[in-house]
């Protein structure tokens, strides 16, 4: 049986993996194993094993579709690749003729292209769009942004050397970043600490050495708690602060207005076990607070991450052994950021990016200024760590889409990506996708947001294609991923679809290579190697670590130190400090705290429900909700209720929780019923169990500087459905009409 080394990109972790080749040369009979079967050492979860079967799934899109019906009404007809790509170039070339190459709007989810060799932006920096979004906005790549405002890289976690992990509501698990969750077991085997900070007492809670219920939303503060017992403490690496970085006494000063007693108002936990936590943090040595999806996606997201980075950096445990390291480029291997040629969009064109007037934090207008320091320390003007150094504002191009404002867009591509349920605001993101005069999918499924698309055209899959990853440019780690089965049908790479557009767009000199592997092989030619000859030889590649790197090239900032206080965002209008904005006032019309964008095991953001195997462990969306306050609101066990929000309502199934806080309640992420055919009012049960339509955009739920949303304590109320038809109804139905301008935002002035 011949082996493939294969990264599955079943979640954004890519687990090394094997995958045997079957005799039948179909995807569906892949078998799909770990590297290496011992505990703790088993880097692959059921999502993982059970892949195969939800790419070999009957259901998926083989040939590429064209709409012959109204937009949702589930109606296409086959159309060969050159026929789409043709009347997609026309098309718009159209539109960009009429309103300009920023009417052209993007979305991918990386995790499910992979690697697309930069050819999205290439193409769209090309063209003159900067208009480009990903789930990253409010998922690691918003992290890595705020990181390079404050030390110029984002920076990786030594697990395997650090003494103390600290996990801000981030819950690994054995099937859920099955490979943090592993070396964080393995690192505490060997001692380290673990401090967990969740509401829930979530798995990591019960292992950690401490667990710190905050409340949802309150990192910041909590932040804050810790700064002020190790500031007064004087717990921290004074030679470093002295001597790498800027605004120590502002931040200080700051800090002072932080009293532990209040802290411990803001975060709902004792101030006792604040300063234990701050102190065991602070005098363990070398110690890592990972990235977590939680600070990702609060109203103080940007204040929190600069706290977290202030954090490491003024206890030492900035690019050192277990602490967290500064990768920087490989030095030879071709990066994505270079590939995507951002230099090539024109700052006419950078400064039209939506959203970066009002929230810049990721945007070229803040991520520009960081050129100059980058190229300094890292050699390179542009790095986009984890894609998400120049993106647009999410809520602002979906409100370009719909109100043309502050000017069209009228085509939007949407790659991998189901946009319709990723964001914030369904109601104005369904609103925003039926004003296009062109949407295009490359998917696998007729998901909610392909159903409203002109175009679907049949997208590959991790064992379908070959690929290179650097943990999406964080590191300077690259593994291969070998392509084990041909794509079924008429499936293609994502670079295949741009490459197909550049050529019919007068833009083929910049896409030399004919085939994804052509690229990789020009990726690889510093080594010496092809792609095939990489791929069999290494598991990984890397540049041997250097730590300290700043003492011989300073960070890659505008002063060259860790800037606890920033006078880029300053000059960008922005408190140069971090700060905390209070919770919007209580309303009594929603008494309970919902926390949401959580996913179960079994599934990752949409997808995955078409599963059988992984559908029968979990076949309905759950709420998780104390004993107490389901009595209160007359809920048992498996009883259907709704979720009101100010925003929208959503449909779940009660689970009673002993894990859960009283008061609060989550919500699952990402949920819609494949097995549901297209056309019922529904988009396949989108509009019925999507946690998209409860979450709000408006200017009190967005983090100031990014722009992205709050996910987490967010006021609702649960009500119980007793009603057959009440149950069936949606919430709100597919086909809107030409709704006015904010209608979907009850928020609105
Ligand atoms: S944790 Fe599971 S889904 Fe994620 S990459 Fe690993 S095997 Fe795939």
């Amino acid at each position: 049986m011949t082996e493939k080394k294969a990264l599955c990109s079943g979640c954004d972790i890519y687990c090394q993996v094997l995958a045997e080749v079957p005799a039948s040369g179909k995807v569906g009979d892949v078998r799909v194993k770990a590297v290496d079967s011992r505990p703790l050492m088993a880097n692959i979860c059921m999502k993982g094993v059970h892949a195969p079967s939800g790419f070999g799934h009957p259901k998926r899109v083989t040939r590429p579709l064209r709409r012959v019906g109204a937009r949702g009404e589930g109606r296409w007809a086959e159309v060969s690749w050159d026929a789409a790509l043709d009347e997609i170039a026309n098309r718009l070339s159209d539109i960009v003729a009429v309103h300009g190459s920023e009417a052209l709007a993007v979305s991918t989810s990386q995790w499910n292209t992979q690697t697309d060799n930069g050819a999205a932006r290439r193409f769209m920096n090309l063209l003159g769009s900067p208009n480009w979004i990903s789930g990253v906005a409010i998922c690691a790549g918003n992290t890595a942004a705020v990181n390079r405002l404050v030390y110029g890289w984002y920076p990786y976690p030594d697990f395997p050397k650090t003494n103390c992990i600290v996990l801000f509501g981030h819950n690994p698990k054995k099937h859920s970043w099955t490979p943090i969750y592993n070396a964080i077991r393995r690192a505490q085997e060997r001692g380290a600490k673990l401090i967990v900070l969740d509401p829930r007492r979530s798995e990591n809670a019960e292992l950690a050495d401490l667990w710190l219920p905050l409340r949802p939303g309150s990192d910041a503060a909590m932040c804050f708690g810790w700064l002020k017992v190790i500031l007064d403490e004087e717990l921290y690496d004074k030679a470093f602060v002295q001597r790498w970085t800027k605004g120590f006494e502002a931040l200080k000063a700051r800090v002072e207005e932080f009293p532990l007693d209040r802290v411990a108002r803001l975060t709902g936990v004792a101030p006792e076990l604040i300063a234990q936590a701050a102190r065991m943090y602070a005098a363990s040595g070398p110690s890592v607070i990972p990235w977590t999806p939680i600070t990702d996606q609060q109203r103080n997201s940007t204040s929190a991450i600069r706290l977290m980075c202030t954090l490491r950096a003024i206890c030492g445990y900035l690019d050192v052994p277990g602490g967290e390291v500064l990768h920087g480029f490989h030095r030879d291997i071709i990066h994505e950021s270079e590939l995507e040629m951002h230099e090539a969009l024109s700052a006419t064109q950078q400064a039209k990016q939506l959203g970066c007037e009002a929230h810049p934090a990721f945007t070229y207008r803040a991520m520009a200024r960081l050129s100059g320091p980058a190229k300094r320390v890292w050699g390179y003007e542009w790095p986009n760590l984890i894609t998400g150094s120049y993106m647009a504002n999410p809520s602002a191009v979906f409100r370009a889409m719909a109100d043309s404002d502050p000017y069209p867009v009228r085509a939007f591509f949407t790659l991998g990506n189901n946009t319709l349920m990723s964001f914030a605001n369904m109601q104005l993101i369904q609103r925003a996708l039926l004003k296009q005069d062109l949407i295009v999918a490359v998917e696998h499924f007729r998901t909610p947001t392909a159903q409203l698309a002109d175009f679907i055209l049949p997208g590959d899959a991790w064992l379908e294609r070959n690929a290179l990853a650097d943990g999406f440019g964080w590191t300077s780690i690259y593994r291969p991923s070998q392509k084990v089965v041909e794509p079924p049908g008429e499936c293609r790479g994502v670079y295949d679809f741009w490459r197909g557009l550049a050529m019919r767009m007068g833009l083929s000199e910049a896409f030399p290579w004919e085939t994804n592997e052509d690229v990789l092989d020009y990726r690889l030619q510093r080594l010496k190697q092809d792609f095939a000859s990489f791929a069999a030889e290494h598991a990984y590649h890397m540049n041997k670590l250097e730590y300290r790197k700043y003492e011989r090239t300073g960070f890659a900032t505008p002063s060259g130190l860790v800037e606890l206080s920033s006078e880029l965002l300053e000059e960008l209008g922005f408190d140069p400090l971090p700060y905390w904005r209070d919770d919007p006032p209580h309303d009594p019309a929603f008494p309970f705290s919902m926390f949401m964008g959580v996913r179960d095991d079994e599934f990752f953001q949409t997808g995955h429900r078409h599963i059988a195997s992984l559908r029968a462990r979990k076949p309905d969306p759950l709420m998780f909700i104390t004993v107490r306050d389901a009595a209160a609101v007359g809920l048992g066990e498996g009883d259907w209720a709704q979720v009101v929000t100010r925003q929208g309502r959503v449909k779940l199934k009660a689970s009673l929780r002993a894990d859960m806080p009283d008061g609060v309640i989550r919500v699952p992420h990402g949920w819609w019923l494949p097995e549901r055919e297209e056309g019922d009012g529904t988009l396949s049960g989108a509009w019925e169990y999507a946690d998209a339509q409860i979450c709000p955009d408006d200017r009190e739920h967005l983090d100031r500087e990014q722009g992205i949303p709050h996910l987490k304590g967010i006021a609702c109320r649960v009500e119980r459905l007793t009603d057959a038809a009440t149950v069936k109804q949606p919430s709100t139905p597919y086909v809107a009409s030409s709704a006015s301008a904010g209608a979907d935002d009850p928020h609105a002035a």
